[in-house]
This record gives structure tokens, C-alpha cells and sequence, in this order.
């Protein structure tokens, strides 16, 4: 196994990338773990799973598999959830304000994985549900990119190509496991966000590849050794599975997929026809059972908007802090060759409510003009090569997880006036 340095924390604390199986192998799995520094279980999972190295038990395709084991070692040194500067560095993948996030993307873009596998643990004991009696009582829980455009075909259709067959092997397996489930205080039952600031949508939406969540459970009062051995072994079999599954995916893996037409720009989750139906631990006698959760089972996400991809974004110089995080996620961006006229679309803002601090509006009516002219004072960036659809959630004004929803960003997004960042045509 070879070991080699990907980057440093924000306190110079080295962050380690170790090199498993066929070095030269077309098929390229990342597994990352530790983005939560108090979460150690999924830092003790993937030890073991490497220790075990289990791609040379499996050689019928040949596999490189990458282990950040920790990518948050200050936070793990204080047994803390953020980074040292307090980011949750699982929030962000879309401003990539820390090293260790920007380490992680840079190693992504160098080594192209096919599959990336973020891994975590989560309480089994929430407040609100043992109000209810009600304790996690599974080992894994598993889930895949939600944000529409952030889907990759090899998952299938909300990923059930991948999790339909590991879970159900990981549960005639004896691990408990199922698809993973917010239950919020406020009675919202969801498989998590669909925000692209996480790992698994923000990597799968910047780079068009496949992300896999694996969540462990975490510890819990009373659980003997024997527990927490069964679940390491459960998640360690999770990994052994999602290897495995990529191998008998190897085509749908490494086939470059089709440039999308139009992206989904603008979601809204739709509730399901059932409430969702999950299995609970009750925390005196400990029996298990299926509980009907009660509250708002929103599981589908629904595209409230699409836009036809432009040749490029034209992003004014003026907005240096736009430029620096574009220049962060790098993308190429590029002066317009001068005295060029360009094609452009601009938009105009008609209507926008409510523009509340760091949300995106819950309604934006624009109108779009087309014009003619050169393009001084912009940078221009490319949608081609894979690009497109992160730049037009990123940057569309009606992209409800866009940047224009951040005050600091300086992205004027104001009733009755122009949009700064352009379409090139
Ligand atoms: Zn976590």
C-alpha cells in the first residue's frame, strides 16, 4: 500500500491518501472518511476494510482504490464535528472555504475516480424521536446524490441500480440497513438535502461521477463490544459491496455519460403517496419493530426548472469573490478575446420574493433580452467538458442552491434590475 500526501489542514496537520490495488487499473474508486472529526467509527471502518485489502481477493476487474482515511485531522485531534476554524467541512463543497475541502477537490480533479464514497456515523439516539420511544436501530444506512443534477446514469433512477442489491445483501447479511432517513424536529422525513453543499451532491454535480453515503451507526449508550463490532463489520461489508458492485458496473462506470441538454435548476420535493415506514428500536425493552413515521414523507424532488445550457457564462470581473471561488472550483476562466462581439443573453429580474438573507427566493420571474456586444470587464467559462451542469446551478439566477443566495457572494440579485452574470451564446 502506498501512502502519499494530498494537501495539509488548516493547522499544517498532514492529510493522507493511501493507494490500494492495481495502480494502473481503468476502474478508480475514492473512499473518504473523517469529514466530521468526532465521527471515528467510519475512520475505524475504513482501516479495517483496507487492512483487510480486499481488491486482492477480487481481481476479476482490476480496481485502484484511493482511502482518505482522515480528511479532517484537526478535528479529529479535538474530537470535534468541524475543522479548526469551526467549518463543517461537509457543507462545504460549494465554497470550498477550507484546505482540507480544497485538498479533496484538488485530488478528485487529479486522479478522476469513477466512484466516490463519503463515509460517516450517525446518532442512533435523537431527541425528538425518544420523545416517541423510538431509537435508530440500524447498522448502515446508504444514500446517492439528490439534487437533479447532480444524478449519474450508472446509479439508476434515485440510485436503486446501487442500493437495491447492497442493501438487500447487506441485510441477508444480517447488518441492518435501508436507504438513510432525516426524521427533523419539525415532522419532515427526507433522504437528507438536496443542497450541493455536501460531499455527495457537491462532488457529484462539479465533477459528473457517481457519490455513495455511507453512514454508520454511531455510538450509543449501552452498546456493548459485540455491538459495536457488528456494525464496523457491517460497514466494512458496505464498502466490500459498493467495490464490488462498481466492478459489475465497471462499463456503466467509465463511460463518459451524455452531455445533458438542459439542467434542472430549480427543485421542490414532492411528498410521497405513503408516509415512509422505517424500523425503530424501542429503548427500554429493546425490541424492534416497523414504526410509521408521522410527518411529511417528502422523498421525490421534483425539477421546477430547467435552462438549456449557453456556450459560456460570462461572470464580470467586478465580482472578485464570485472569481475566487470560481477559481477555487477550477474552472478555466478566460478573458473575452477583445473586441470580439459576442451573442449574449441577459436576464432581467421582474419579480423576487421573498429574497430573505442566504435563501434562495421562493419565487423569481425574469425576462431574458438578447444582445450584442464585447465583453470587456468579463471572464468567460466554458459549459463544455463536463462543466455545464455545475455552472448553471452555480450561477442561474433561478437556481434555488445557486450562489446568488449568499449575501457575501455580492451577486446583485435585486427586483427590477439586470443580472450581472451572462450567457454567451
Ligand atoms: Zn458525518
Amino acid at each position: 500500500m502506498r501512502q502519499d500526501l494530498i494537501g495539509h489542514s488548516e493547522e499544517g496537520r498532514p492529510i493522507w491518501v493511501l493507494q490500494m490495488g492495481v495502480q494502473a487499473a481503468a476502474l478508480r474508486i475514492l473512499i473518504v472518511s473523517g469529514q466530521h472529526g468526532d465521527e471515528d467509527r467510519g475512520w475505524m471502518a475504513v482501516q479495517r476494510f483496507a487492512a483487510d485489502d480486499p481488491v486482492q481477493a477480487d481481481q476479476s476487474v482490476p480496481v485502484a482504490i484511493a482511502l482518505v482515511p482522515n480528511i479532517n485531522p484537526d478535528g479529529a485531534a479535538r474530537r470535534t464535528r468541524t475543522n479548526a476554524r469551526g467549518v463543517d467541512l461537509n457543507r462545504d463543497h460549494l465554497r470550498l472555504t477550507s484546505a482540507e475541502t480544497r485538498a479533496l477537490h484538488r485530488f478528485v480533479r487529479a486522479w478522476r475516480p469513477h466512484l466516490v464514497v463519503d463515509v460517516h456515523q450517525f446518532p442512533p439516539r435523537r431527541r425528538h424521536l425518544l420523545a416517541r420511544q423510538l431509537i435508530f436501530c440500524h447498522d448502515v444506512f446508504l444514500d446517492v446524490p439528490t439534487h437533479p443534477a447532480a444524478q449519474h446514469p450508472a446509479l439508476g433512477d434515485a440510485g436503486t441500480r446501487l442500493l437495491q442489491p447492497i442493501l438487500s445483501a447487506l441485510n441477508a447479511a444480517g447488518y441492518r440497513s435501508a436507504r438513510y432517513t432525516r426524521v427533523t424536529e419539525s415532522g419532515r422525513v427526507r433522504h437528507s438535502t438536496v443542497d450541493v453543499v455536501d460531499a455527495r451532491n457537491g462532488l457529484a454535480l462539479r465533477y459528473q461521477l457517481p457519490t455513495v453515503l455511507v453512514e454508520g451507526r454511531g455510538w450509543s449508550r449501552g452498546d456493548g463490544p459485540a455491538v459495536k463490532a457488528h456494525v464496523l463489520a457491517g460497514m466494512q461489508e458496505a464498502l466490500r459491496l459498493i467495490v464490488q458492485w462498481a466492478q459489475a458496473n465497471y462499463a456503466r462506470l467509465t463511460e463518459a455519460p451524455p452531455g445533458p441538454a438542459s439542467v434542472p435548476i430549480r427543485t421542490r420535493y414532492r411528498p410521497a403517496a405513503s408516509p415512509r415506514t422505517l424500523e425503530f428500536a424501542d429503548p427500554h425493552s429493546s425490541l424492534i419493530r416497523p414504526v410509521e413515521l408521522p410527518g411529511r414523507f417528502t422523498p421525490h424532488v421534483e425539477t421546477k426548472a430547467r435552462v438549456h445550457l449557453p456556450r459560456a457564462y460570462a461572470v464580470p470581473r467586478t465580482l472578485p469573490t464570485l472569481v475566487e471561488l470560481l477559481r477555487r472550483h477550477a474552472f478555466a476562466l478566460v478573458p473575452s478575446p477583445p473586441d470580439r462581439v459576442e451573442r449574449i443573453e441577459r436576464y432581467r429580474v421582474n419579480e423576487l420574493k421573498p429574497p430573505r438573507p442566504n435563501r434562495s427566493p421562493r419565487k423569481i420571474e425574469l425576462q431574458m433580452s438578447t444582445e450584442h456586444q464585447p465583453l470587456h470587464d468579463y471572464l468567460l467559462l466554458s459549459t463544455a467538458a463536463g462543466a455545464g451542469p455545475a455552472l448553471a446551478v452555480l450561477l442561474e439566477p433561478a437556481s434555488n442552491y445557486g450562489l446568488a443566495r449568499f449575501a457575501d457572494m455580492g451577486i446583485p440579485l435585486t427586483p427590477q434590475s439586470a443580472y450581472p452574470i451572462l450567457r454567451v451564446l
